[in-house]
């Protein structure tokens, strides 16, 4: 079973502002936790740390026994390998097409330009197209990226996150470049995911509304530090 664990994970930036301040709490696997907090709590601090593009200070970041915050070179790049990311604005590659996009989810975008030259397996492309369904895209899987709406981009976000095999999803506000009907969309095709394939996921997402409506739990930060950890309905006006 996939849990990811944090245990007094902290973050002092080398301007002396502290983002994390021994944060520790755990995410069992399936259950989509939703990270809020003002701006300048830390929630982007936290999701970097965990999948490294920012060093922690102290503390550690288990998953499924591996302690991320200690790994480094080649073992680095295969933990990240484990983990899905889904981001604000996609980055997905806009002249490319929609299937290739979620195929790069797999190879790396590195290998995808090779595997050009050998085409692609037969597997890897079945798997895109049903990620492609399960998502509501199919029919688009040959438009380029940058004929699509934000919605329909950031359902290629998901199914590129999904054809990884992650292990975790780290989502960092999903919707805030959509309207309220497409968020909502997204949301729920996020935590499906994540319950369907009992992945734990973390969602930063300033939308109190739609974390209260859509997640399993929420973590409140405040200056580094957790303010609350409960169910959406124990949240209170002071988080
Ligand atoms: P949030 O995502 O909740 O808005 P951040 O993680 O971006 O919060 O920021 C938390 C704190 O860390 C803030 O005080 C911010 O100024 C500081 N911080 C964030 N990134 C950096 C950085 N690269 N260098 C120095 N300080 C940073
Ligand atoms: P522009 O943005 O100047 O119109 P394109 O984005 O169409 O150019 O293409 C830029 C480069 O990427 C070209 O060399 C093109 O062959 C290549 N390219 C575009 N789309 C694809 C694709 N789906 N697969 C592989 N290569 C592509």
């Amino acid at each position: 079973m996939n849990v990811l664990k944090l245990d007094k994970l902290s973050k002092t930036y080398a301007t002396g502002d502290t983002a994390l301040n021994q944060v520790s709490f755990e995410v069992p696997a399936g259950q989509v936790l939703g990270l809020i907090g003002p701006s300048g709590a830390g929630k982007s601090t936290l999701i970097r740390c965990i999948n490294r593009l920012v060093e922690p200070t102290a503390g550690s970041i288990t998953l499924g026994g591996t302690d991320l915050a200690q790994l480094q070179g080649a073992a680095l790049r295969r933990a990240r390998r484990r983990i899905g990311m889904i981001f604000q604005e996609y980055a997905l590659v806009e002249r490319l097409t929609v299937m290739e996009n979620v195929l790069s989810g797999r190879l790396g975008y590195v290998s995808l330009w090779r595997s050009f030259l050998r085409r692609y397996s037969p597997d890897d492309v079945s798997k895109a197209f049903s990620l492609l369904e399960q998502v509501g895209l199919s029919q688009h899987y040959n438009k380029r990226a940058d004929a699509l709406s934000g919605g329909q981009r950031q359902r290629v976000g998901i199914a590129r996150a999904l054809e990884q095999d992650p292990e975790l999803l780290l989502v960092d506000e999903p919707t805030a470049s959509l309207d309220p009907k497409t968020s909502r969309q997204i949301m729920r095709l996020i935590g499906d995911a994540c319950r369907e394939r009992h992945l734990p996921a973390i969602i930063n997402i300033h939308d109190v509304m739609l974390a209260q409506q859509f997640t399993d739990r929420i973590i409140g930060l405040r200056a580094g530090e957790v303010v609350f950890d409960g169910p959406p309905s124990g949240l209170t006006d002071e988080v």
